[in-house]
């Protein structure tokens, strides 16, 4: 098969869809690799790197495009990218076409194969290539808490890992997720004090045999909630009701409750945000704003800041997909692969995901 992969052309989005492991990865496996020019550059991965890998540079995107069998990317097409596409070609990718309709008839237009990273599932309806960016997110999320938190950034002034004689720092993680699990491995690992609030009392369970009694797990009531935001040094939150927008769990009342110069980092405002006091979605070159002289950090797309991380995590997942995409073509894949036919979107001018096609007020 043809593989090409594009370089992305969204605002701050240095990541890629393939590294030169990948490209070797498929031109062993016979096929041949079309590279953007400096597709993973942003990434810090040069163009010699993918050319040694077996992968054929190219400048020209409308070529690229054209003879690709298949376009591996990260990030959803803009609309200057959607005449490129052709008849039956393969889109990979992350699509999310629910809020998209002008992308969605675009492709159903064009009847391009869309292969959606965001639908594609794993074993107990797991979505493992939503998963990377969840890891990379929470672990960010201790990091960049730790940093506010320092009196040059507005902070309080406070390490979280304390010292010997000085008591630590208070993380309190609402959602014991994907998200939640990293950001607490991150808040332990650094020595501070760690509560996480999750709703489901399994997951609370498996949470308190990882680790121990290095974390106090609560149960998610208003109660509660308000008790430990009242404590937190750093909030973390981290909810996800899938498919549905984000609970406002944390009250305006209770953000009064904390300490000034504490930090509240909302993973989940990606879903809209889990804290009232946090009411609009801010920029790697704008993080932060504050209220009630709390820092509230709220980046929509937390993983694009650590790009060459986020790119290794990403294909670490997609790689296997690409490969059984590009050895047995899409067909026979999907068939051998009930998981990665969920990832199938669009196909031959149709919507074939019931959520997509129920957003977009068209059949399925
Ligand atoms: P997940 O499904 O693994 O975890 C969500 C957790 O929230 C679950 O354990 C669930 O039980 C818990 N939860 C649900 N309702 C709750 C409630 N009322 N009280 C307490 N806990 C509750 O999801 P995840 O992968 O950890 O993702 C969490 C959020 O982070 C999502 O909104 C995701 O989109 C977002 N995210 C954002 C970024 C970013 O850059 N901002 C990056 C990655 C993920």
């Amino acid at each position: 098969m043809i593989i090409g992969v594009a370089k992305e052309i969204k605002n701050n989005e240095n990541r890629v869809g393939l590294t030169p492991a990948g490209t070797e990865a498929l031109c062993k496996a016979g096929h041949t690799v079309l590279i953007e020019k400096n597709a993973g550059g942003g990434s810090g991965f040069q163009d010699e790197s993918y050319r040694k890998a077996g992968g054929l540079i190219m400048s020209d995107k409308k070529a690229l495009f054209a003879e690709a069998e298949m376009i591996i990317k990260v990030k959803e097409p803009l609309p200057e990218e959607y005449e490129l596409f052709h008849e039956g070609q393969i889109l990979y990718t992350y699509l999310h076409l629910a809020p998209e309709p002008a992308l969605a008839k675009a492709l159903l237009s064009k009847k391009v194969v869309g292969i959606a990273y965001e639908t594609i599932e794993g074993p107990n309806h797991s979505l493992p290539l939503l998963s990377p960016m969840s890891e990379v997110a929470g672990r960010m999320a201790v990091q960049i808490g730790a940093q506010f938190l320092e009196k040059p950034y507005g902070g309080k002034g406070v390490l979280l890992g304390g010292v010997p004689g000085v008591e630590a720092a208070q993380v309190v993680i609402i959602g014991g997720g994907i998200v939640g699990a990293n950001a607490a491995k991150m808040a332990v690992g650094l020595g501070a004090r760690v509560t996480i609030i999750d709703r489901s009392l399994e997951r609370l369970r498996y949470l308190a045999d990882i680790f121990g009694s290095r974390v106090v797990t609560v149960m998610s009531n208003s109660y509660n909630i308000a008790n430990w935001v009242r404590k937190a040094d750093l909030l973390v939150g981290a909810v996800l009701i899938p498919g549905a927008k984000a609970p406002k769990l944390v009250s305006r009342e209770m953000v009064e409750t904390m300490e000034v110069g504490s930090v509240i980092v909302d993973v989940a405002i990606d879903q809209g945000g889990s804290i009232e006091t946090v009411d609009r979605i801010t920029t790697h070159s704008e993080p932060t704003y504050t209220q009630y002289g709390v820092i509230h950090y709220s980046v929509a797309n937390m993983p694009g800041a650590v790009a060459r991380t986020s790119t290794l995590a990403l294909t670490n997942a997609t790689l296997d997909y690409a490969l059984q995409i590009a050895n047995k073509g899409w067909k026979q894949a999907v068939l051998d692969h009930p998981g990665l036919a969920k990832g199938v979107n669009v196909l031959d001018g149709k919507v074939t995901y019931q959520s997509v096609a129920a957003a977009l007020n068209t059949v399925y």
